[in-house]
C-alpha cells in the first residue's frame, strides 16, 4: 500500500525519482527494526510532541514523499499542536509546489512564495518562508537531506527528524531523532500531543530527561542485537 501511494505520487508529479530511491533505503532500515515502532523510537516521539507543544513557532516541513504518504496525518498534527505547514522541496519546481499545494486544498500551507533563505545552502535548496521555517524555533523534518538538517541546526533551531536510517547525516545532526517510518511516527506524535497538551509539567520533564545521542545509541544496539 505504501509503495502504491508513492508510485501514484510519482505518476502525478508529486514524488521525484530520487524520492523513490530514498524510500527504498528507508525500507531496508525498516526491516532492521522489524517494521514496527521500537521502544526507543516511542520515547523520541513523545519528546518530539513535547517540543512541538512548547514551541512558539513550530513548523512541519513537507516534501513529495511525505505529501504522498502522510498528508492527512500532517494536517491533523498541524491542528493539534498547532503548527504551520511549509512545503520545502529538495528538487524544487514551481509545478511540483503547485501540485502539492493543491493536495492540501482547504489548508493553509506555506512554501508557494518563498521570501527568505536558509544560510549556507545553494539558492534553490535554501529557499523558505520568513513566517515559516525561517523564523521557526522548532521544525519537524521527514526524509530530510543532511546538509539542510545541519543548516537548520546551525540557525539554532530545534530540529526534529523522522528518519529510518539512524546513521544518516540528518539523523546524526538532528536535535531529536525519531527512527521510525513516517507512516507510524506521525500517528504516534499526534497521540502524544493529545496526552501531553494540557500538562506543562510533563512536557518540561519529558524534554529535560531526553538524551538524543544516547537514544540513537540505543537504536543501534537494538539493530545489532536483532542482527546477532
Ligand atoms: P543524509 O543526507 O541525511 O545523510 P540521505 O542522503 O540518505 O541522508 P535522503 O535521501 O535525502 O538522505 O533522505 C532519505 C532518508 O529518509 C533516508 O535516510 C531514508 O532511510 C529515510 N526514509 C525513507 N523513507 C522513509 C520513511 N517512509 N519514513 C522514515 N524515513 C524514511
Amino acid at each position: 500500500m505504501i509503495r502504491e501511494k508513492l508510485v501514484k505520487g510519482f505518476k502525478d508529479g508529486i514524488v521525484v525519482p530520487e524520492g523513490l530511491i530514498a524510500h527504498g533505503r528507508g525500507e531496508t532500515f525498516d526491516y532492521l527494526i522489524d517494521e514496527k515502532t521500537i521502544p526507543v523510537a516511542e520515547k523520541a516521539e513523545k519528546v518530539a510532541a513535547a517540543y512541538l507543544l512548547k514551541a512558539k513557532n513550530p513548523v512541519i516541513s513537507v516534501n513529495g514523499n511525505t505529501a504522498a504518504l502522510v498528508k492527512n496525518d500532517i494536517v491533523e498534527l498541524s491542528k493539534i499542536v498547532p503548527a504551520k505547514i511549509e512545503i520545502n522541496l529538495f528538487h524544487r519546481t514551481d509545478e511540483r509546489i503547485k501540485k502539492i499545494v493543491e493536495m492540501f486544498k482547504g489548508v493553509d500551507v506555506l512554501g508557494g512564495r518563498p521570501d527568505a533563505r536558509i544560510p549556507g545552502l545553494e539558492h534553490h535548496r535554501g529557499l523558505c518562508c520568513k513566517s515559516g521555517i525561517f523564523s521557526s524555533d522548532v521544525v519537524l523534518v521527514m526524509l530530510e537531506d543532511g546538509d539542510r538538517a545541519k543548516a537548520l541546526v546551525d540557525m539554532k533551531k530545534t530540529v526534529i527528524a523522522v528518519d529510518l536510517n539512524p546513521l544518516s547525516r540528518t539523523a546524526q545532526t538532528a536535535s531529536i531523532t525519531v527512527v521510525d517510518n513516517v507512516t507510524r511516527a506521525l500517528k504516534n506524535i499526534i497521540k502524544n500531543c493529545e496526552i501531553l497538551r494540557n500538562n506543562r509539567t510533563e512536557i518540561d520533564e519529558t524534554i529535560k530527561n531526553f538524551d538524543n545521542r544516547g537514544n540513537i545509541d540505543e537504536v543501534l544496539k537494538y539493530i545489532s542485537k536483532r542482527l546477532g
